[in-house]
């Protein structure tokens, strides 16, 4: 448990891994159990005694084993009360709500480290980014899965790709690109899992030439709400105008934080500063995912690469999900 909350507090202090409550990890400690962070929590809040729930992974996991073409769409409508039913109360009783991403999780190796990388999503949300991945990263292990709801159908995704790759290579990977998506890295050796997760990225940003991410994301209070005028909103907002953005989806918190955010009037523009009318914490997630997509997006456009945006059902997936009201409820806290 220990490597486990250092392991989630390092990588979760990184805004350029992950972005407000983005991202989740895991550990499985003894037998059956699975402690996750729960869903609307940061990483960088973990404690040995907090922002995680224990599940029952063994029931998960057999929950997304053979699974029949006719019993998908039930049960992707059934998981995430299904993982909710698996959790085992903390001593004071309190139930938190796993991970939406749980499923994936439990098929995996004892340390699992999943974030939304702005390094690795250049690549992810990028139009042939999987072979670009295979040039960078030949003869490593790892699997590219292809772009699929979060939840349950993603783990039914990555599950495939694992077994492919396992039957031709003969080992289990410890690196997994989600396309539109992030990062995942698994071993049973909580300092591979971090090794690997940092390396993938630095990789990937040496060899694409990358700049660093912005480092001036403060917030300043402005009226009941905040306000931020890091220079790259301007610059962002001149050379692009917001509706470019929202008229492509990069990936699935873009929408969670900044669709939302803007259909809900919580967030505004006046001169190239941001107003946040909400509280610090999602003041703080909304900035930080806004950073990933502007950095991401200028990325791609220096090296001449056109985006790879989500599909518009994929998009209407997210816009639609309990899951993520729910988790943008918690945040909003
Ligand atoms: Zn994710």
């Amino acid at each position: 448990m220990e490597q486990f909350v250092k392991m989630c507090r390092e990588i979760g202090a990184m805004p350029d891994y992950v972005q407000g409550g983005g991202g989740n990890a895991s550990c499985k400690t003894d037998g059956n159990i699975m402690a996750i962070k729960a869903s609307g929590f940061a990483l960088k809040d973990i404690t040995e005694t907090s922002g995680y729930v224990n599940v029952d992974y063994l029931k998960i996991k057999e929950y997304h084993k053979d699974v029949s073409e006719s019993e998908k769409k039930k049960r992707e409508e059934e998981a995430s009360a299904f993982n909710l039913k698996c959790t085992i109360p903390s001593a004071d009783g309190k139930t938190l709500r796993p991970s939406v991403e749980t499923g994936f999780h439990s098929i995996m190796k004892k340390y699992v480290m999943h974030t939304h990388p702005v390094y690795t999503n250049v690549l992810t949300c990028a139009q042939g980014g999987k072979k670009k991945a295979k040039e960078i990263f030949e003869g490593t292990c790892f699997v590219w899965a292809p772009y699929m709801n979060p939840g349950f159908m993603l783990t039914l995704a990555i599950s495939d790709a694992i077994s492919k790759f396992e039957k031709k290579n003969g080992e289990y990977p410890k690196v997994i690109f989600l396309e539109n998506h992030g990062l995942v890295t698994t071993s049973d050796d909580p300092d591979e899992c971090l090794r690997l997760h940092i390396k993938t990225n630095e990789t990937i940003k040496s060899k694409l030439g990358l700049s660093d991410f912005y480092q001036d994301l403060k917030l300043q209070k402005a009226g009941d709400g905040y306000k931020s005028s890091a220079p790259f909103i301007g610059e962002f907002l001149s050379k692009y105008g917001m509706n470019t953005m929202m008229s492509m989806a990069l990936y699935p918190d873009q929408l969670v934080y900044l669709y939302n955010g803007l259909k809900d009037g919580k967030i505004s523009f006046e001169n190239g500063t941001m107003f946040f009318k909400t509280g610090e914490n999602e003041a703080r997630a909304i900035l930080e995912t806004f950073a990933a997509v502007v950095y991401i997006i200028e990325s791609l456009h220096k090296l001449n690469i056109p985006v790879h945006p989500m599909h518009y059902i994929a998009r209407d997936f997210i816009n639609n999900w309990e899951s993520e009201k729910y988790r943008r409820k918690v945040t909003a806290k």
